[in-house]
């Protein structure tokens, strides 16, 4: 890797990008690949990883092929590289054969510099014939193959995919092998292994980049349904200028709670969208379609929604139910705040989303008819494993970035995440999360923890957590009577104490090994390993409750005031508030991207929206200064901007005179 290339590479990036530097882990990655090797790149959502392969593939002569399995992305990212200037084109099934055929025929004559392919059509007849003959001698050459979302190939990640086991055959079937590249945002160890193994990597360059995501807020709160819906409501009515998604963990909960709110929103003129699997296609497209392009402020869906939707200006992303797993929520959640703004991710939990997630494990996956018994068995025990993942998230009172960095094996991050991040904050620990934002009291237990543990000592695997606690408090219910466990040892002993309190221990007794819960549905209480400590006399059992909050809650730094902020960074007079100026660009931005049938993300950034206000650019090389603004737009959009900047300043100027 020569200088030369380094420099050239960047030279790329700011000519069709805009970008004036490559993030942490893209140069390495992009490196390896100009150097030949291949690559494996591990970074969480929003990381930056298509700018990975897209620069290497505008710089290399031939065709680079991209391995994607979502339809949408693939034609989102060919619409924003042409918009960037780039010669970009997609094979898929939403294409008709003309079209197919249109696409193969100028591809021979080597018009594209980088073409998007499902993985099921890599052995088919055709492209494979078009595809060995690029990779020939004397062909158009086919520099680097790039694998997204490459953790479909391993069958112990989420979402195996089985035409993702093709793509190694297509590799070794190619007259001379190209690099090859890989990127997954997962980043457990035993699927890495997997990837690099069933795709043939040989002696790649692996880039883990750290998961931490500074931008994100994340807060975490338990409360019944119906106040889910409120706070929801709430919440959006607050936002409403601004991009959401709300997550639900099935069909009828999406379908229900976006009545309510379009209900209740639409006096606002807030306008909320739908989307789930049980949706008609086209049905689904326009909702996605409408929400790129701004028409939509909420969607309200299924995790169907938002795999391959490369939407930046995502503010928000909230979770009215709780999700499989971390893994799933870090990426679900990682779609707000793309483009490096602050954003926010909630987490509404309570008790029934857990049994509802349970209820989905026993019921099994329809992919798992082809797992044998003992594979099955397997695959249930380990969606227990990430659900209690989950559970220890909703009732952590520590740092949440720091749990979920530390689950992702990102100790360093973690620690920093721990100690803070936020100097110059009075906050504790990141200092962005509602954990360290919240002030604990820390109140000893140490009494109702040796009630409930050896009440459990006495009837191990017999209860569950409600009916333990209704012993416990001495309630007087049929059930009790009934079982006469009125006249157990234990009951009444805490009839001090609320059930809902007793609850509460008995779930953190588990959480920490002195009490265990069986699996299933209904899952009932037995001891945990550490159960015998509490005969000890040394043993304390401390709990930390919610004392008051510092502050409501951390609101995300909107538009407004990051334009403030950046304003006070550099002391130029400017004509007018930058504030109205971005409104009135940010118009003209939907109407040309209207006009284009483009989305107005891929005119121009939030961000380079937001240059343009700093520095109200006069010329040409003015406006490539502006970080998000590549030659190629400049050239497009340029003329217009500078034009309704010019404008606006005038008027300005007339009422400041
Ligand atoms: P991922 O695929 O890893 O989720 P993307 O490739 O969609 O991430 O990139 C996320 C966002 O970051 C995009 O809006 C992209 O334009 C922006 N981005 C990527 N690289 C850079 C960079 N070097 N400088 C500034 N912004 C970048
Ligand atoms: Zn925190």
């Amino acid at each position: 890797m020569t200088d030369s290339m380094q420099q050239m590479a960047l030279d790329t990036l700011g000519a069709y990008f805009g970008y004036t530097s490559f993030r942490p882990g893209q140069d390495r990655m992009v490196d390896a690949i100009l150097a030949g090797r291949d690559a494996l790149g591990v970074m969480p959502t929003g990381a930056g990883k298509s700018i990975c392969y897209q620069v290497p593939a505008l710089m290399l002569p031939g065709i680079t092929f991209v391995v994607s399995p979502l339809l949408s992305l693939m034609e989102d990212q060919t619409r924003a590289l042409l918009a960037a200037g780039a010669r970009p084109s997609y094979l898929n099934s939403s294409l008709t054969p003309a079209q197919q055929n249109t696409v193969l025929k100028r591809a021979r004559e080597g018009r594209y510099q980088l073409m998007y392919v499902a993985p099921e059509r890599l052995l088919e007849p055709r492209f494979l014939a078009f595809a060995q003959e690029a990779a020939a001698e004397g062909g158009i050459g086919v520099p680097l193959v790039a694998i997204d979302e490459a953790h479909c190939v391993s069958q112990w990640g989420q979402d195996f995919r089985p035409a993702y086991l093709q793509i190694r055959e297509f590799i070794d079937s190619l007259p001379q092998r190209p690099i090859v590249a890989a990127f997954t945002a997962t980043a457990t160890e035993r699927v890495r292994a997997d990837i690099q193994q069933i795709l043939g990597l040989q002696n790649p360059a692996t880039v883990v980049t750290g998961f931490d995501r500074k931008n994100l807020y994340f807060g975490c709160e338990e409360m019944g349904d119906k106040a889910k819906t409120a706070w929801v409501r709430d919440y959006v009515i607050a936002h409403s200028s601004e991009s959401g998604i709300v997550y639900c963990s099935t069909r009828k909960t999406v379908d229900a709670l976006a009545g309510e709110l379009a209900e209740a929103l639409g006096p606002s003129g807030i306008r909320v969208g739908r989307y789930h699997a049980g949706m008609g296609n086209d049905a689904r497209r326009q909702s996605q379609r409408a929400f790129i392009d701004d028409d939509i402020q909420v969607m309200v869906a299924t995790n169907a929604f938002g795999m391959g939707i490369d939407k930046p200006n995502v503010r928000y992303v909230i979770h009215n139910n709780v999700p499989e797993s971390i893994e799933a929520y870090y990426q679900e959640a990682g779609r707000a705040g793309r483009d490096g703004d602050p954003a926010s991710c909630h987490l509404l939990w309570n008790g029934n989303d857990f049994r509802m997630r349970r209820f989905l494990i026993d019921r099994g996956d329809a992919a798992d008819e082809a797992l044998d018994d003992e594979q099955r068995a397997w695959a249930l025990q380990n969606r227990y494993r990430l659900l209690s993942q989950m559970e220890g998230y909703c009732n952590t009172t520590g740092c949440l970035r720091e749990y979920m960095l530390r689950y992702f094996g990102d100790e360093a991050a973690a620690e920093h995440a721990a100690v803070g991040g936020a100097a110059a904050d009075e906050a504790e620990g990141c200092g962005n999360c509602s954990n360290c934002l919240t002030q604990f009291e820390v109140e000893d237990v140490t009494g109702m923890a040796r009630a409930a543990v050896r009440y459990v000592a006495t009837r191990p695997m017999r209860f569950g957590k409600s009916l333990i606690a209704d012993v416990l408090h001495g309630g007087n219910t049929e059930r009790i009577r009934q079982m006469h466990l009125d006249e157990d040892r234990g009951y009444g002993e805490l009839s001090s104490e609320s059930v809902g309190r007793i609850k509460d221990i008995i779930g953190q007794l588990c959480g920490r090994g002195y009490l265990a819960t069986s699996q299933g549905q209904y899952p009932v209480v037995g001891l945990g390993p550490r159960a015998g400590e509490v005969e000890d006399e040394a043993f304390a059992f401390t709990v930390k409750r919610r004392a008051s909050k510092r502050k409501a809650s951390a609101r995300a730094r909107r538009a407004v005031d990051l334009l403030r902020e950046e304003a006070e960074l550099d002391q130029r007079p400017r004509v007018g508030d930058d504030a109205e100026l971005f409104e009135r660009l940010r118009a003209l931005r939907k109407e040309i991207a209207a006009e284009l049938e483009m989305a107005p993300y891929m005119v121009f950034s939030d961000k380079a929206l937001r240059g343009l206000c700093r520095l109200r650019p006069q010329t040409r090389d003015e406006l490539i200064q502006v970080n998000g603004i590549g030659e190629k737009k400049a050239d497009a959009f340029g003329e217009q901007f500078m034009a309704a900047i010019e404008e606006f300043e005038s008027e300005h100027a007339r009422d400041g005179a």
